[in-house]
């Protein structure tokens, strides 16, 4: 197999998502702020996929975001109105009509998202008073994260691509924006987990597990240190399964 990598997706030339990949147009502009140590596990963050995915979309790697000048110029655009995704007691909750559109009005919607785990996050927000004090917001996913190949163990953490498809679902149901291709981001997501389970199970293979992976639905939550290095992923927590055919899907 080629070593040449797609400098685009990061993925080996032969494993290329791109030609697969169509850039949605989206009202909402997303910016995601990815943790070095993320970038690093480039194959398998979601970050860049979903940035990919996203026409109106812009990736940045690094912890202090204050003295990053594109990250700042966003901020202190009087025509956006730049939101963090994080959950929380004062996170308003789009998927509950949390934002209205006349609230909005003329302005640009810029949400901000963090690729990292819960210590990377709270790190970049310390190091970045100018995210920290931004208003909050989350939302309530509609089904529970389909990470396999990751072994998220608790319920309310998602993948960036997940996260980024909830969003979509909340924003277009609020009125606030339109979800052009709302089965491209999991189908990718569903595509790269599946790739990955076949390395998994190659014998030819190096360097991959070779223990059967359980289902999100069959795991118990990680304790302690373990549990502090669980990926960040903002979400509400309060899971709602779309529908009895979702969860015998998940539960498979
Ligand atoms: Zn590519």
């Amino acid at each position: 197999m080629s070593r040449e990598t797609c400098y685009r997706c990061f993925w080996p030339k032969s494993l290329c998502w791109c030609p697969s990949i169509q850039a949605m147009p989206t009202r909402t502009k997303f910016v995601f702020l990815m943790h070095p140590k993320e970038y690093k596990q480039e194959k398998a963050a979601t970050g860049r996929l979903t940035h990919l995915c996203l026409a109106h979309s812009e990736i940045h790697v690094g912890t202090d975001f204050d003295r990053h000048e594109e990250v700042q110029a966003l901020l202190n655009d009087p025509r956006n109105l730049p939101l963090l995704v994080y959950p929380g007691a004062e996170a308003r909750n789009l998927s509950t009509g949390g934002l209205n559109p006349a609230e909005l009005g003329d302005r640009q919607l810029v949400l901000f998202l963090i690729d990292a785990t819960w210590a990377g996050a709270r790190k970049m927000l310390r190091l970045s008073p100018s995210l920290q004090r931004l208003p909050r917001v989350m939302f309530t996913a509609t089904s529970l994260s389909r990470y396999v190949i990751k072994q998220q163990p608790q319920a309310g953490c998602l993948s960036t691509l997940e996260a980024t498809h909830e969003l979509l679902v909340a924003l277009e149901h609020a009125g606030l924006d339109r979800y052009p291709l709302p089965d491209q981001l999991l189908g990718l997501f569903q595509r790269m987990q599946d790739y990955q389970i076949r390395c998994a199970t190659d014998p030819a293979r190096t360097g991959y597990r070779r223990k059967p992976y359980s289902q999100p639905d069959q795991r118990t939550p990680h304790r302690g240190a373990s549990a502090r290095r669980n990926r960040f992923i903002p979400e509400s927590g309060q899971i709602q399964p779309v529908s009895t055919a979702e969860n015998a899907r998940t539960s498979r």
